[in-house]
């Protein structure tokens, strides 16, 4: 391990170890397999959650005798999702140094600068620093430093510190440079570390370095990297870190693969010659504007911390936020492309208005994408050409072009609204999420929820997180534990729904709420609807409808038409349910739809859920208390699976039937769209946190575990009954 020397003599390792992300469980041994690959330098952070397992692996390698402590550098930062200042400082190092079990730490830092809403990072940074300061000089810290601080934070700290920091851990790769904040921390004798200089790809702006197909297509970048890997016989991973290191900088790498910890510690056996590193410099995407430095970013990032603990929305504010990476495949002409949507799912832009006061406008990130393909005529978008569009954007037209801004983004006052929130909360998005995970998406996070909650703000109308719509209640199957009840269905209660139903029925719905994310078409069997196509034209038509689910239980092939209509829409999707565990089903052939779709280009999920079955016990002379009846809501599997069935909004499957069975007991628990009905309806409907319905409804108690699709016998029938007597 080479080393280098900060401001006040003390050795750091030339390269370090970073943490973050990685799982729990792997913790200990990743560390202990750094530090036997020669790692002496090792990053974690209050926020990381995983200070004490590091602890045990530093103890570990001690015990082995792999190393001494004072071998070891490691860095710690106070949390930016609690509260900072002078005692929280004090209690943050006292509590790192208790996890760790270490006598001391080599590097304290404070994470983010801007933690609190305003001008308050201003007081909190001198405290919190007071307080580090209060534990310097008791040895607990040997050293003190800032991350992710920008000139103007540096300056505001300088006037108060008495001691310097001596680090600034900073974003930096060769495509994020920072060159000013670099350069005045050089000029000042702060030592730069690089976070994420391999451009971390699992959930940030990444893809860059890594990410396949992203390297297939031609991208300077990619370029770039894949030559200089070639002529000088390295992965890009060590150019990468190898570029941080002949800048001065201290790269902190992260890689849960030992043969990758290995790799990245393996570079100071070369050299890049100055001529390619003036080529590496030159992918900086960043502009060396002073007004596109990351500080907006990182000002909308605390407010999303903020914002995630529920605690900061003004009333003529808005501060925006980041979403996790969503990545979006689309098999389009043999090729399958992926889509980034990195960070920032709005764009905050400030603007002063005539009274002075300053204006945000929001950005919504989808008709961004459209411009900044205009622009660049690309399909795979880095989250820095986003940026530098809306920037250009901004100072050239666009902040008056009210076509360009979201609808919502047009209202100037929000109103506070966090009871609704917090129940939105509850009752839409963990559907979304729900459903994100049959897209194999785990990057969903608390803040897209905040972004939707925003969006209720805003627009003060309700974003449908998922919306169920039976458009048959005729099946090919009858299974014994349908989630619909549809074979329990009186004849009648079945249904088909005619496409002018569907139309005037979905225009009701978008009228009245900003937007449906996820529509469902299904049953019953939907491929067993005539004109499936025309629902399909029809819902795709619509840009308040985001995505379109065809929900199949694989026993039919989609006809010509529908496949027709499938194909002339971005935005469907068909789903295939997972009955494989039962052998018995006569006419199930998911792999001929499969196979179908593949050879049709069209979008297609197979379900992987091949678990028992399990449904909510029914009866209807149940008798349970308000709190238990929120209890049921709470722990039900289907509160989030909104049903638009005859005309009428349910909560879920299961109230549109006891509803049916009861003869309009619950009338209060669905909306009527052939009455008159305003938004206000769709927000009181989404806010409850529990319905009426869940009084005879009980998904606390599951019943016995049921073999998927098993049918149901005309004996039975009766006996699945039993509660109607
Ligand atoms: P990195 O730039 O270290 O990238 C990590 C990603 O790269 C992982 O997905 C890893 O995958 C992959 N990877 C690592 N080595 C290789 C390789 N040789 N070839 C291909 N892929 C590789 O990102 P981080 O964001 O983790 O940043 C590094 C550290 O910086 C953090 O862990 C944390 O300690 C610190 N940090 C500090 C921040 C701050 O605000 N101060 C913010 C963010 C990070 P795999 O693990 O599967 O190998």
């Amino acid at each position: 391990m080479e080393y280098s020397t900060l401001a006040n003599g003390y050795k750091i390792g030339k390269i370090g170890l970073g943490t973050y992300l990685i799982p729990k469980e792997k913790t200990i041994e990743t560390v202990v397999a750094a530090i036997k690959a020669g790692y002496r330098h090792i990053d974690t952070a209050q926020a990381y959650e995983n200070e004490e397992e590091i602890g045990y692996a530093i103890a570990q390698c001690i015990s082995e005798g792999i190393v001494k402590r004072e071998d070891l550098f490691i860095t710690s930062k106070i949390s930016p999702h609690n509260k900072i200042g002078y005692q929280e400082a004090i209690d943050a190092i006292n509590s790192s140094l208790k996890k760790m079990d270490l006598d001391y730490i080599d590097l304290y830092l404070i994470h983010w600068p801007n933690v609190a809403p305003g001008a308050m990072w201003k007081k909190l940074n001198a405290e919190t620093w007071r307080g580090f300061e209060e534990c310097y000089e008791k040895g607990l810290v040997k050293n003190l430093g800032v991350s992710n601080f920008m000139i103007h934070h540096l300056e505001e700290l300088f006037k108060t510190a008495k001691i310097k920091p001596v680090v600034n851990q900073l974003h930096l790769s060769p495509i994020w440079q920072q060159k000013e904040v670099v350069n005045w921390c050089n000029n000042h004798n702060i030592q730069c570390v690089a976070w994420s200089p391999l451009v971390r790809f699992s959930d940030w702006a990444g893809g860059f370095l890594w990410n396949e197909n992203y390297s297939k297509c031609e991208d300077w970048t990619a370029e770039t990297m894949n030559e200089l890997s070639q002529k000088y016989k390295r992965s890009k991973a060590q150019i990468a870190l190898r570029w941080s290191v002949q800048k001065g900088l201290i790269p902190l790498a992260k890689s849960i693969h030992p043969e990758r910890i290995k790799e990245n510690i393996n570079i100071f056996d070369f050299e890049i010659s100055e001529e390619d590193m003036e080529k590496l410099d030159s992918l900086n995407a960043r502009p060396s504007n002073p007004d596109a430095t990351p500080d907006s970013i990182y000002n909308s990032w605390s407010m999303a911390i903020a914002l995630n603990r529920q605690q900061y929305m003004t009333k003529n504010k808005i501060y925006l936020l980041g979403i996790p990476l969503i990545k979006w495949k689309r098999i389009n002409n043999n090729k399958s492309k992926i889509y980034l949507f990195g960070l920032i799912p709005l764009l905050k832009i400030k603007k002063k208005n005539n009274n002075k006061k300053t204006k945000y406008y929001l950005f919504n990130i989808f008709p961004l994408l459209k411009t900044v393909k205009e622009h660049e005529g690309k399909n795979v978008y880095s989250l820095f050409n986003i940026i530098k569009i809306a920037k250009s954007i901004t100072t050239t037209q666009t902040i008056q072009n009210n076509d360009f801004l979201p609808d919502y983004c047009k209202k100037e006052s929000i109103k506070e609204k966090r009871e609704n929130i917090q129940n939105l909360n509850n009752r839409v998005f963990n559907r979304f999420y729900a459903y994100e995970k049959f897209y194999d998406n785990k990057n969903i996070s608390k803040i897209h929820k905040m972004f939707l909650a925003l969006k209720l703000c805003l627009t003060n109308k309700v974003p449908i997180a998922s919306l169920d719509v039976h458009i048959t209640t005729a099946c090919t199957l009858k299974c014994k534990a349908c989630s619909h009840k549809i074979p329990y269905y009186k004849t009648e209660n079945h249904h088909v729904m005619s496409i002018d139903e569907f139309k005037h029925e979905l225009d009701i719905i978008l009228k009245n709420v900003d937007c449906i994310y996820n529509l469902l078409l299904l049953g019953g069997e939907p491929l067993l609807h005539k004109e499936l196509d025309k629902f399909i034209q029809y819902a795709n038509s619509k840009k308040q409808v985001k995505r379109i689910v065809i929900v199949t239980n694989g026993t039919l092939l989609p006809s010509k038409n529908v496949i027709k209509a499938l194909q002339n829409s971005s935005k469907t999707l068909i789903f295939i349910s997972s009955y494989e565990k039962n052998k018995s089903l006569k006419n199930y052939k998911p792999k001929e739809i499969c196979e179908l779709c593949e050879n049709n280009k069209i979008r297609y999920v197979l379900a992987h859920n091949n678990s028992w079955w399990r449904q909510p016990e029914i009866n209807l002379y149940n008798s349970y208390s308000n709190q238990e009846i929120e209890n049921n809501f709470f722990k039900c599997d289907f509160k989030y699976c909104t049903l638009l069935s005859g005309g009428k909004i349910y909560p879920c499957a299961y109230a549109k039937y006891i509803n049916d069975e009861t003869q309009g007991k619950y009338n209060k628990d669905f909306i009527d769209l052939h009455t008159k009905i305003s938004p206000k309806n769709f927000k009181n409907f989404f806010k409850c946190s529990s319905y009426k319905v869940c009084e005879c409804c009980d998904m606390t108690h599951y019943g016995e575990l049921i073999f998927p699709a098993v049918q149901l016998r005309e004996d039975l029938h009766e006996q699945n009954f039993a509660y109607r007597k």
